[in-house]
């Protein structure tokens, strides 16, 4: 083959995978089933970085006082998140000693860690004031360290969904409670659609109903390898998972 065919060739394998994407990783809570890690620990950012995934997911509280805290449930040490200052949280522990991080903490590590996405889920609060007011938090921080094409948000919350799409109409936004339609999303202004496996089991023509309108698809918690190789054949395109490694092994092979 000369040169010329030979440049002819590669273009042509390299149009032909652009067309046949494959199905990307993120590591739920982080990838914290490792040593040294814990689940929405720095360090559970930091490993699913190092194991070149397309992203790490981690979920956001906010505190009586404004501080968003990075925090899964809405209580820690015996300490209902929402209702205390975060003067009072700040010298608790993780489960692997780390200190519980705040939001700018995050995004402090994540920002030097430039090709991994933080997929961050904010949580539902009590109350819309709480749910505008850590939208409006989580997007000013994210503004102010640059980040807005390294983060992507998600939530359980369609307001918060709203708010987002409002205070930031260029980021990635996606709702998770899987209880809409793909048309539904995109008439809010949201840019995708992250719902339980289960949902898509029962509805696999919204994956491509989301696709026709432009939406990504994530689907969460997928742990198992059928589940796994289920859901890449439904072709979404992200899947999160607390088996990241096995997951990418499974549908990346490189
Ligand atoms: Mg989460």
């Amino acid at each position: 083959m000369n040169t010329r065919n030979l440049i002819v060739a590669l273009v042509c394998m390299l149009c032909a995978g652009a067309g046949n994407a494959q199905t990307k990783i993120i590591a739920h809570r982080g990838f914290w089933q490792t040593e040294g890690s814990a689940q929405n620990s720095v360090t559970a950012l930091k490993r699913a970085a190092e194991a070149k995934l397309y992203g790490s997911e981690f979920d956001v509280q906010l505190t009586a006082d404004g501080t968003v805290v990075v925090n899964h449930d809405d209580e820690i040490g015996g300490l209902t998140i929402g209702t205390t200052d975060y003067a009072k949280l700040k010298h608790l522990k993780l489960k692997n000693g780390e200190t519980l991080p705040t939001l700018a903490d995050y995004l402090k590590a994540g920002k030097a860690l430039p090709h991994i996405q933080l997929i961050l889920e904010i949580k539902p609060h009590p109350t819309k004031a709480q749910e505008d007011a850590i939208a409006a938090a989580c997007v000013s921080m994210v503004k102010e360290y640059g980040m807005e094409k390294q983060v992507e948000y998600i939530s359980f919350s369609m307001n918060i969904c709203e708010q987002l799409a409002r205070l930031a109409p260029d980021a990635e936004i996606a709702y998770l409670e899987g209880d809409v339609t793909p048309k539904v999303i995109k008439e809010k202004g949201l840019t995708g659609i992250d719902y339980e496996y289960k949902v898509f089991e029962k509805h696999p023509e919204w994956i491509r109903e989301a696709h026709e309108l432009g939406l990504k698809v994530n689907v969460w918690t997928v742990n198992r390898e059928a589940d796994m190789r289920k859901m890449a054949g439904l072709k979404v395109d992200y899947l999160t998972t607390d088996r990241p490694l096995e997951a990418d092994k499974l549908l990346n092979a490189r």
